[in-house]
């Protein structure tokens, strides 16, 4: 912790204010002027306290020592277990904008909006649970300075000749991409953190630790050279389209090779060693069952993201109570034919199906967390680098199919009825009622078990991390 000069209490660092402010005589303080013995710039590393959670394992590292009582992993209420450590000094830091007030305020306009999520969501207890967490980064800064050359080509018609003219173009870059930035934790996921994307990189600031204190941070265990070719090829593909709208290029065809290898040569691209910078969140977690539901605000801009769950009563009472004007409505301009009704339920039948499988898809994959290339890198850090570091398979197991084989069985039952009817083909249109009724019923079946997977999908797994430490710690 960071002492106040004027009465040794604990200094925090005010959002409003932008500077530290002891907590009982108001004292305030330059982030830059309140320093530690060993927080100076020269130092790589700087004291922390680092927070283990018992259930998970997900650690949080702070600069205070105070008690930490719930896990914002996986949110479970517990005492963190806690012990002192030296941490990778990072370059950067956008200080938080926004306030614990700001950010429950966006929350809850943004739930206003969600009729069926669970009541707890909305409550005051569980609002009050947002944490201020700083989310490391890796920010890339790349230039593209000097004369470039680049091959291209025009084609015309004359008469009956095709003409193609070749052109070697060449000109004067300077270019520069400041701070692309990637998401260097693994226990943060990658879909969050595009969500609640972009910061404003203009509030960046020179890192000291007192920036921490009061709020805690996420380390950083994903290799800085994961990204680099992302952040490269970005750099790259934005300016040769720069450079392709031109009025000089207009209706040139680049027939240069596009891979980034040339194009890093024929723009002159140099990316700068990758800095660490960390960006803030305001963090919460919704514990259900053995899943768990996050929702985040982007610390700077106040941007919200959250995960919404729906609560399967909420949603047949309101789906039921719109469904029911509508079928009258409906009654009124049309009489059902018997086929007719039979072929819709078909159709819909087919439809749920497809719903549902796509459903299970997404789910399959977010549980994999297949396409989050930090946590990928964390499971197998070894594997060259590519994209098929994947670990679990794409396409999903026909045993993991299976295992959702209830909510299949609903509108693959109804399929079957209604096949089996056409192709009897009975005179009497009661066959033909009877069969879209049951229809009907293997539909609603499926149809719950859609809204089940949606909770599914609405969350995520309980985390567990396993954290062997050591190789980006001292
Ligand atoms: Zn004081
Ligand atoms: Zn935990």
């Amino acid at each position: 912790m960071y002492k106040c000069p004027n009465c040794g209490g604990n200094l925090k660092f005010d959002i409003a204010t932008q500077q530290l402010k002891c907590d009982y005589c108001l004292t305030q303080k330059d982030p830059y002027e309140v320093t530690k013995e060993k927080d100076a710039e020269e130092n790589t590393l700087f004291d922390v306290t680092v927070f283990t959670c018992p259930q998970c394992g997900g650690e949080i590292i702070s600069t205070d020592t105070s008690v930490a009582e719930f896990c914002s992993f996986c949110g479970a209420s517990t005492i963190l277990g806690s012990r002192i450590s030296r941490e990778k000094r990072p370059s950067y830091i956008i200080p938080f904008q926004q306030t614990k007030e700001a950010c429950k305020q966006a929350y809850i306009t943004k739930m206003r909006r969600a009729l069926f999520a669970p009541s707890e969501l909305k409550h005051q207890k569980y609002i009050d649970g947002f944490r201020g967490i700083y989310i490391p980064y890796w920010t890339y800064t790349i230039s593209q300075k000097g004369t470039i050359h680049i091959n291209g080509s025009k084609s015309y018609r004359r008469g009956n000749y095709l003409y193609t003219d070749q052109y070697d173009l060449s000109g004067e870059l300077d270019a520069c991409y400041y701070d692309l930035s990637y998401d260097a934790s693994s226990s943060f996921s990658d879909n969050i953190s595009e969500k609640i994307a972009p910061y404003d990189v203009k509030g960046t600031k020179r890192f000291t630790p007192s920036f921490l204190s009061g709020f805690y941070a996420d380390t950083a265990d994903v290799d800085s050279c994961l990204y680099q070719n992302d952040a490269i090829k970005l750099a790259n593909s934005t300016s040769l389209n720069a450079i392709m709208r031109e009025n000089a290029f207009k209706g040139i065809t680049v027939t240069s090779k596009k891979n980034d290898f040339s194009l890093s040569s024929s723009l002159n691209t140099i990316c700068n060693p990758p800095e660490r910078t960390l960006y803030p969140v305001w963090f919460m977690s919704y514990r259900k069952g053995d899943r768990v539901a996050y929702a985040t605000v982007n610390g700077q801009t106040g941007k919200v993201a959250a995960d919404i769950p729906i609560d399967i009563r909420k949603y047949l009472l309101g789906s039921g109570l719109l469904a029911l004007p509508i079928f009258l409505l409906l009654n009124l301009f049309f009489t059902f034919k018997p086929t007719a009704t039979l072929v819709f339920s078909l159709l819909l039948a087919a439809f749920t199906f497809l719903v549902y499988l796509l459903e299970i898809k997404q789910i399959y994959h977010r549980d994999m967390r297949t396409d989050d290339r930090g946590y990928q890198f964390r499971q197998s850090p070894n594997e060259p680098q590519s994209k098929s570091r994947n670990t679990a398979p794409e396409s999903i197991p026909s045993t993991e199919l299976l295992k959702y084989g209830i909510g299949f069985s609903g509108s693959l039952a109804a399929i079957m009825i209604a096949i089996l009817i056409f192709v009897i083909n009975p005179v009497s249109d009661l066959w033909y009622y009877g069969g879209a009724i049951a229809a009907f019923a293997g539909i609603l079946v499926t149809v719950m078990a859609i809204i089940q997977k949606y909770n599914i999908l609405a969350t995520r797994k309980l985390p567990q991390f396993e954290r062997k430490g050591g190789d980006d710690r001292a």
